[in-house]
C-alpha cells in the first residue's frame, strides 16, 4: 500500500508537469513511440490483435498511445458494458510497469477525463484488475471506463 501512495504520488507530483512540459516542446510523441513495441511480440494477446487490427473491435477512440474500444462479453465476460482504455504497448499489469512508462500510464488516466468533458458526463468510474485473483482477465493492461 505504501508502494502504491509513492507511485501515485510521483505521477501526480513530478510527471504530470512534465507531461504538460513535454507537450509543449512536443517531444511528447516521440517519447512514447519510442517505448511502443514491435507488433510480433504478442500474437497471442487479444488486444494486441485488436490494435495490430487483426482481431475486429468498436474502436471508440484512438491516438498514437492508446485505443478506445467497446468492452463485449466476449472480451470480459464478467465485467459490465464500458470501454476500455488500452495502451498500444504490450504492458502485462500495473505490476509490470516501469519508470519509462510514466507518460504513457498519465494518458492513459487523463483519457477518461477527456472522454467523459467531451461528451458531458460528470460522473464516472475507473478501475484497473491487477493480477487474476483482482479480475484480471486479459494480461494487457487496461482501465475499465464507465459513465453514469
Ligand atoms: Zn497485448
Amino acid at each position: 500500500m505504501k508502494i502504491l501512495s509513492l507511485l501515485i504520488s510521483g505521477i501526480a507530483l513530478t510527471t504530470m508537469p512534465f507531461v504538460l512540459q513535454a507537450r509543449i516542446q512536443g517531444t511528447y510523441r516521440t517519447l512514447l513511440a519510442n517505448q511502443t513495441q514491435t507488433s510480433n511480440q504478442h500474437q497471442k494477446c487479444p488486444f494486441c490483435k485488436i490494435i495490430q487490427k487483426a482481431d475486429p473491435a468498436e474502436i471508440f477512440y484512438q491516438n498514437e498511445e492508446l485505443i478506445v474500444i467497446q468492452n463485449n462479453q466476449e472480451l470480459l465476460p464478467n465485467e459490465k458494458q464500458g470501454l476500455l482504455i488500452i495502451p498500444k504497448k504490450h504492458i502485462p499489469n500495473l505490476a509490470a510497469i516501469t519508470s519509462n512508462d510514466k507518460l504513457l500510464i498519465a494518458e492513459l488516466f487523463y483519457i477518461p477525463t477527456f472522454l467523459a468533458r467531451q461528451y458531458g458526463y460528470d460522473n464516472f468510474k475507473i478501475h484497473v484488475n491487477n493480477g487474476s485473483l483482482a479480475g484480471e482477465v486479459v494480461h494487457h493492461l487496461y482501465i475499465h471506463f464507465t459513465v453514469f
